[in-house]
């Protein structure tokens, strides 16, 4: 196999490149922004200025594509943090139990990730990065993609076209393979979509490491009622990123006083205190996510050779249940995986592998999505119930560490949901005693 060519530098087609690397003589990524040479944010990846949480499971896969990421993340001034010591959740209006899950948690910015990632890649002496170029197109001859088509903007917006063996479409959210395949003549994936209308707004504070009694991340998710979340994390350069988000239409304010308002209705009078005190380092940035889409490539009768879509592109997910980063790991696996065994009827292969990996994220979302009644979308008897027992979890596991426990490995993808089915676990969680602490919103 010669060259593969993978449109979009961001997680998603930098780890794609990592796993091509093994398998392909030359890999050119194309990337319509000139990439900066630190971890500080550019235009194609908004989502860099918001709290972005790499999962448990995630971070193994990054080890295992990259080996030695971790240490130079925190080498490079990553707190590692213990998943239940160091964390405050409160999920559904309870505050979970501390205890131990033996799990770590690495708290780079997702500037200094992506450029750890984006250096190691860089650094592989068959990767090519082309920059400033827009994908443009893909080309396609009796049934196969046989070229990319790129445009290089600081070149007079001249087009050129790359031979390839494979393309990747790594382009995010907005990835063109749909589109293409459609003037082609084959037919666009179906799309499951929920609504869940996701307002972000951010920025960095100065608050001391041990502001938060020691813990460096707190988290309160949304509840039934009030759709408002906040999250507070202590990344490298001793900062914190602070988060407020609004689902289903609720904008987060952006002044002084509003994010202090804001805060001050979720059940942490204790962080707001220290917020009062905290000391902006920058001013808030807003994001809007308007709907969750999975793209089912998978299922399409006609697809051609030559060409794969990743990442984003593929499935893009709620970012508050911080999942795409960990789930593009699991892709560039199955990817490196499925060209373990050849080329043949690669995509064939690589979307049903990669489709069951995104079957759980994607229904954790969604789920958790459709427990928020503000949030527009069918709820199955099956969802009724489960949303109904969930809710049940979080409150079993204010008391219980090890319910706690189990819950904070499901969020983290390292066990599967069917681990809150354990007729063990069940007995836990229907036998708890009250609540250690109700939200006094009454969620
Ligand atoms: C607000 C927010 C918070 C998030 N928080 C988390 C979190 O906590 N944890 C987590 O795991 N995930 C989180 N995510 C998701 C995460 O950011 C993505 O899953 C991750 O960036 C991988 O995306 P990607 O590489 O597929 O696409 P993107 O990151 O969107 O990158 C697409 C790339 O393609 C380039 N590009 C676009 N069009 C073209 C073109 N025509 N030609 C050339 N290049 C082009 C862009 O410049 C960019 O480099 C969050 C997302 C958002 C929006």
């Amino acid at each position: 196999m010669k060259r593969a060519v993978v449109f979009g530098a961001s997680l998603s087609g930098l780890l794609a490149a990592r796993a091509l690397a093994d398998f392909y003589s030359e890999v050119v990524v194309v990337e319509r922004d000139t990439l900066p040479t630190s971890p500080s944010p550019r235009r194609g990846v908004p989502q860099t200025e918001h709290n972005h949480v790499l999962l448990a499971h995630g971070a193994r896969e990054y080890e295992s594509l990259l080996p030695g990421l971790t240490e130079e993340l925190l080498g490079a001034g990553a707190p590692h943090v213990d998943m239940m010591r160091q964390t405050r959740m409160v999920f559904s209006g309870y505050e979970l139990a501390r205890g131990d899950c033996d799990t770590k948690l690495i708290h780079a910015s997702r500037g200094l990730l992506e450029h750890a990632v984006r250096s190691r890649v860089k650094g592989l002496s068959n990767v090519e990065f082309r920059e400033g170029c827009e994908a443009t197109g893909i080309v396609h001859e009796d049934g196969r993609v046989t070229a990319a088509r790129v445009t290089r903007l600081a070149d007079g917006n001249r087009v050129e076209t790359l031979a390839s063996d494979l393309v990747v479409d790594a382009l995010g959210r907005g990835g063109r393979a749909a589109t293409w395949l459609t003037e082609l003549g084959y037919e666009a994936p179906a799309e499951d979509r929920v609504k869940c209308d996701v307002r972000y707004v951010s920025r960095f504070v100065s608050m001391p490491a041990d502001a938060l009694n020691g813990d460096h991340f707190l988290l309160v998710g949304a509840a039934p009622g009030l759709p408002h979340l906040l999250a507070a994390c202590y990344l490298e350069g001793d900062r914190w990123m602070l988060t407020l988000a609004g689902m289903a239409g609720v904008r987060p304010p952006t002044t002084d006083e509003g994010i202090q308002e804001f805060a001050e209705t979720m059940p942490i009078p204790d962080f707001c205190e220290t917020l009062r005190e905290a000391k902006p380092l920058s001013d808030p940035v807003s994001l809007h996510y308007p709907y969750s889409v999975r793209r089912r490539f998978e299922r399409l009768r006609r697809f051609p050779d030559g060409l794969l879509v990743v990442g984003d592109a593929l499935c893009s997910f709620n970012p508050v249940y911080g999942q795409g980063m960990t789930v593009a790991g699991m892709q560039a696996r199955i990817l490196r995986e499925c060209l373990a065994e050849g080329s043949d009827n690669l995509a064939r292969r690589f979307f049903p592998a990669a489709s069951k990996a995104i079957d759980v994220p994607w229904s954790l979302g969604a789920g958790g999505d459709l427990a928020m009644p503000e949030v527009e979308g069918y709820r199955s008897p099956r969802i009724r119930l489960l949303n109904r027992y969930v809710a049940r979890v979080h409150r079993a596991a204010s008391r219980d560490p090890r319910v706690a426990a189990v819950f904070f490995r499901v969020a983290g993808l390292l066990e599967p949901p069917s681990a809150l089915l354990r007729p063990g676990f069940m007995a836990r969680v229907f036998t708890s005693r009250a609540p250690r602490r109700r939200d006094p919103r009454g969620a």
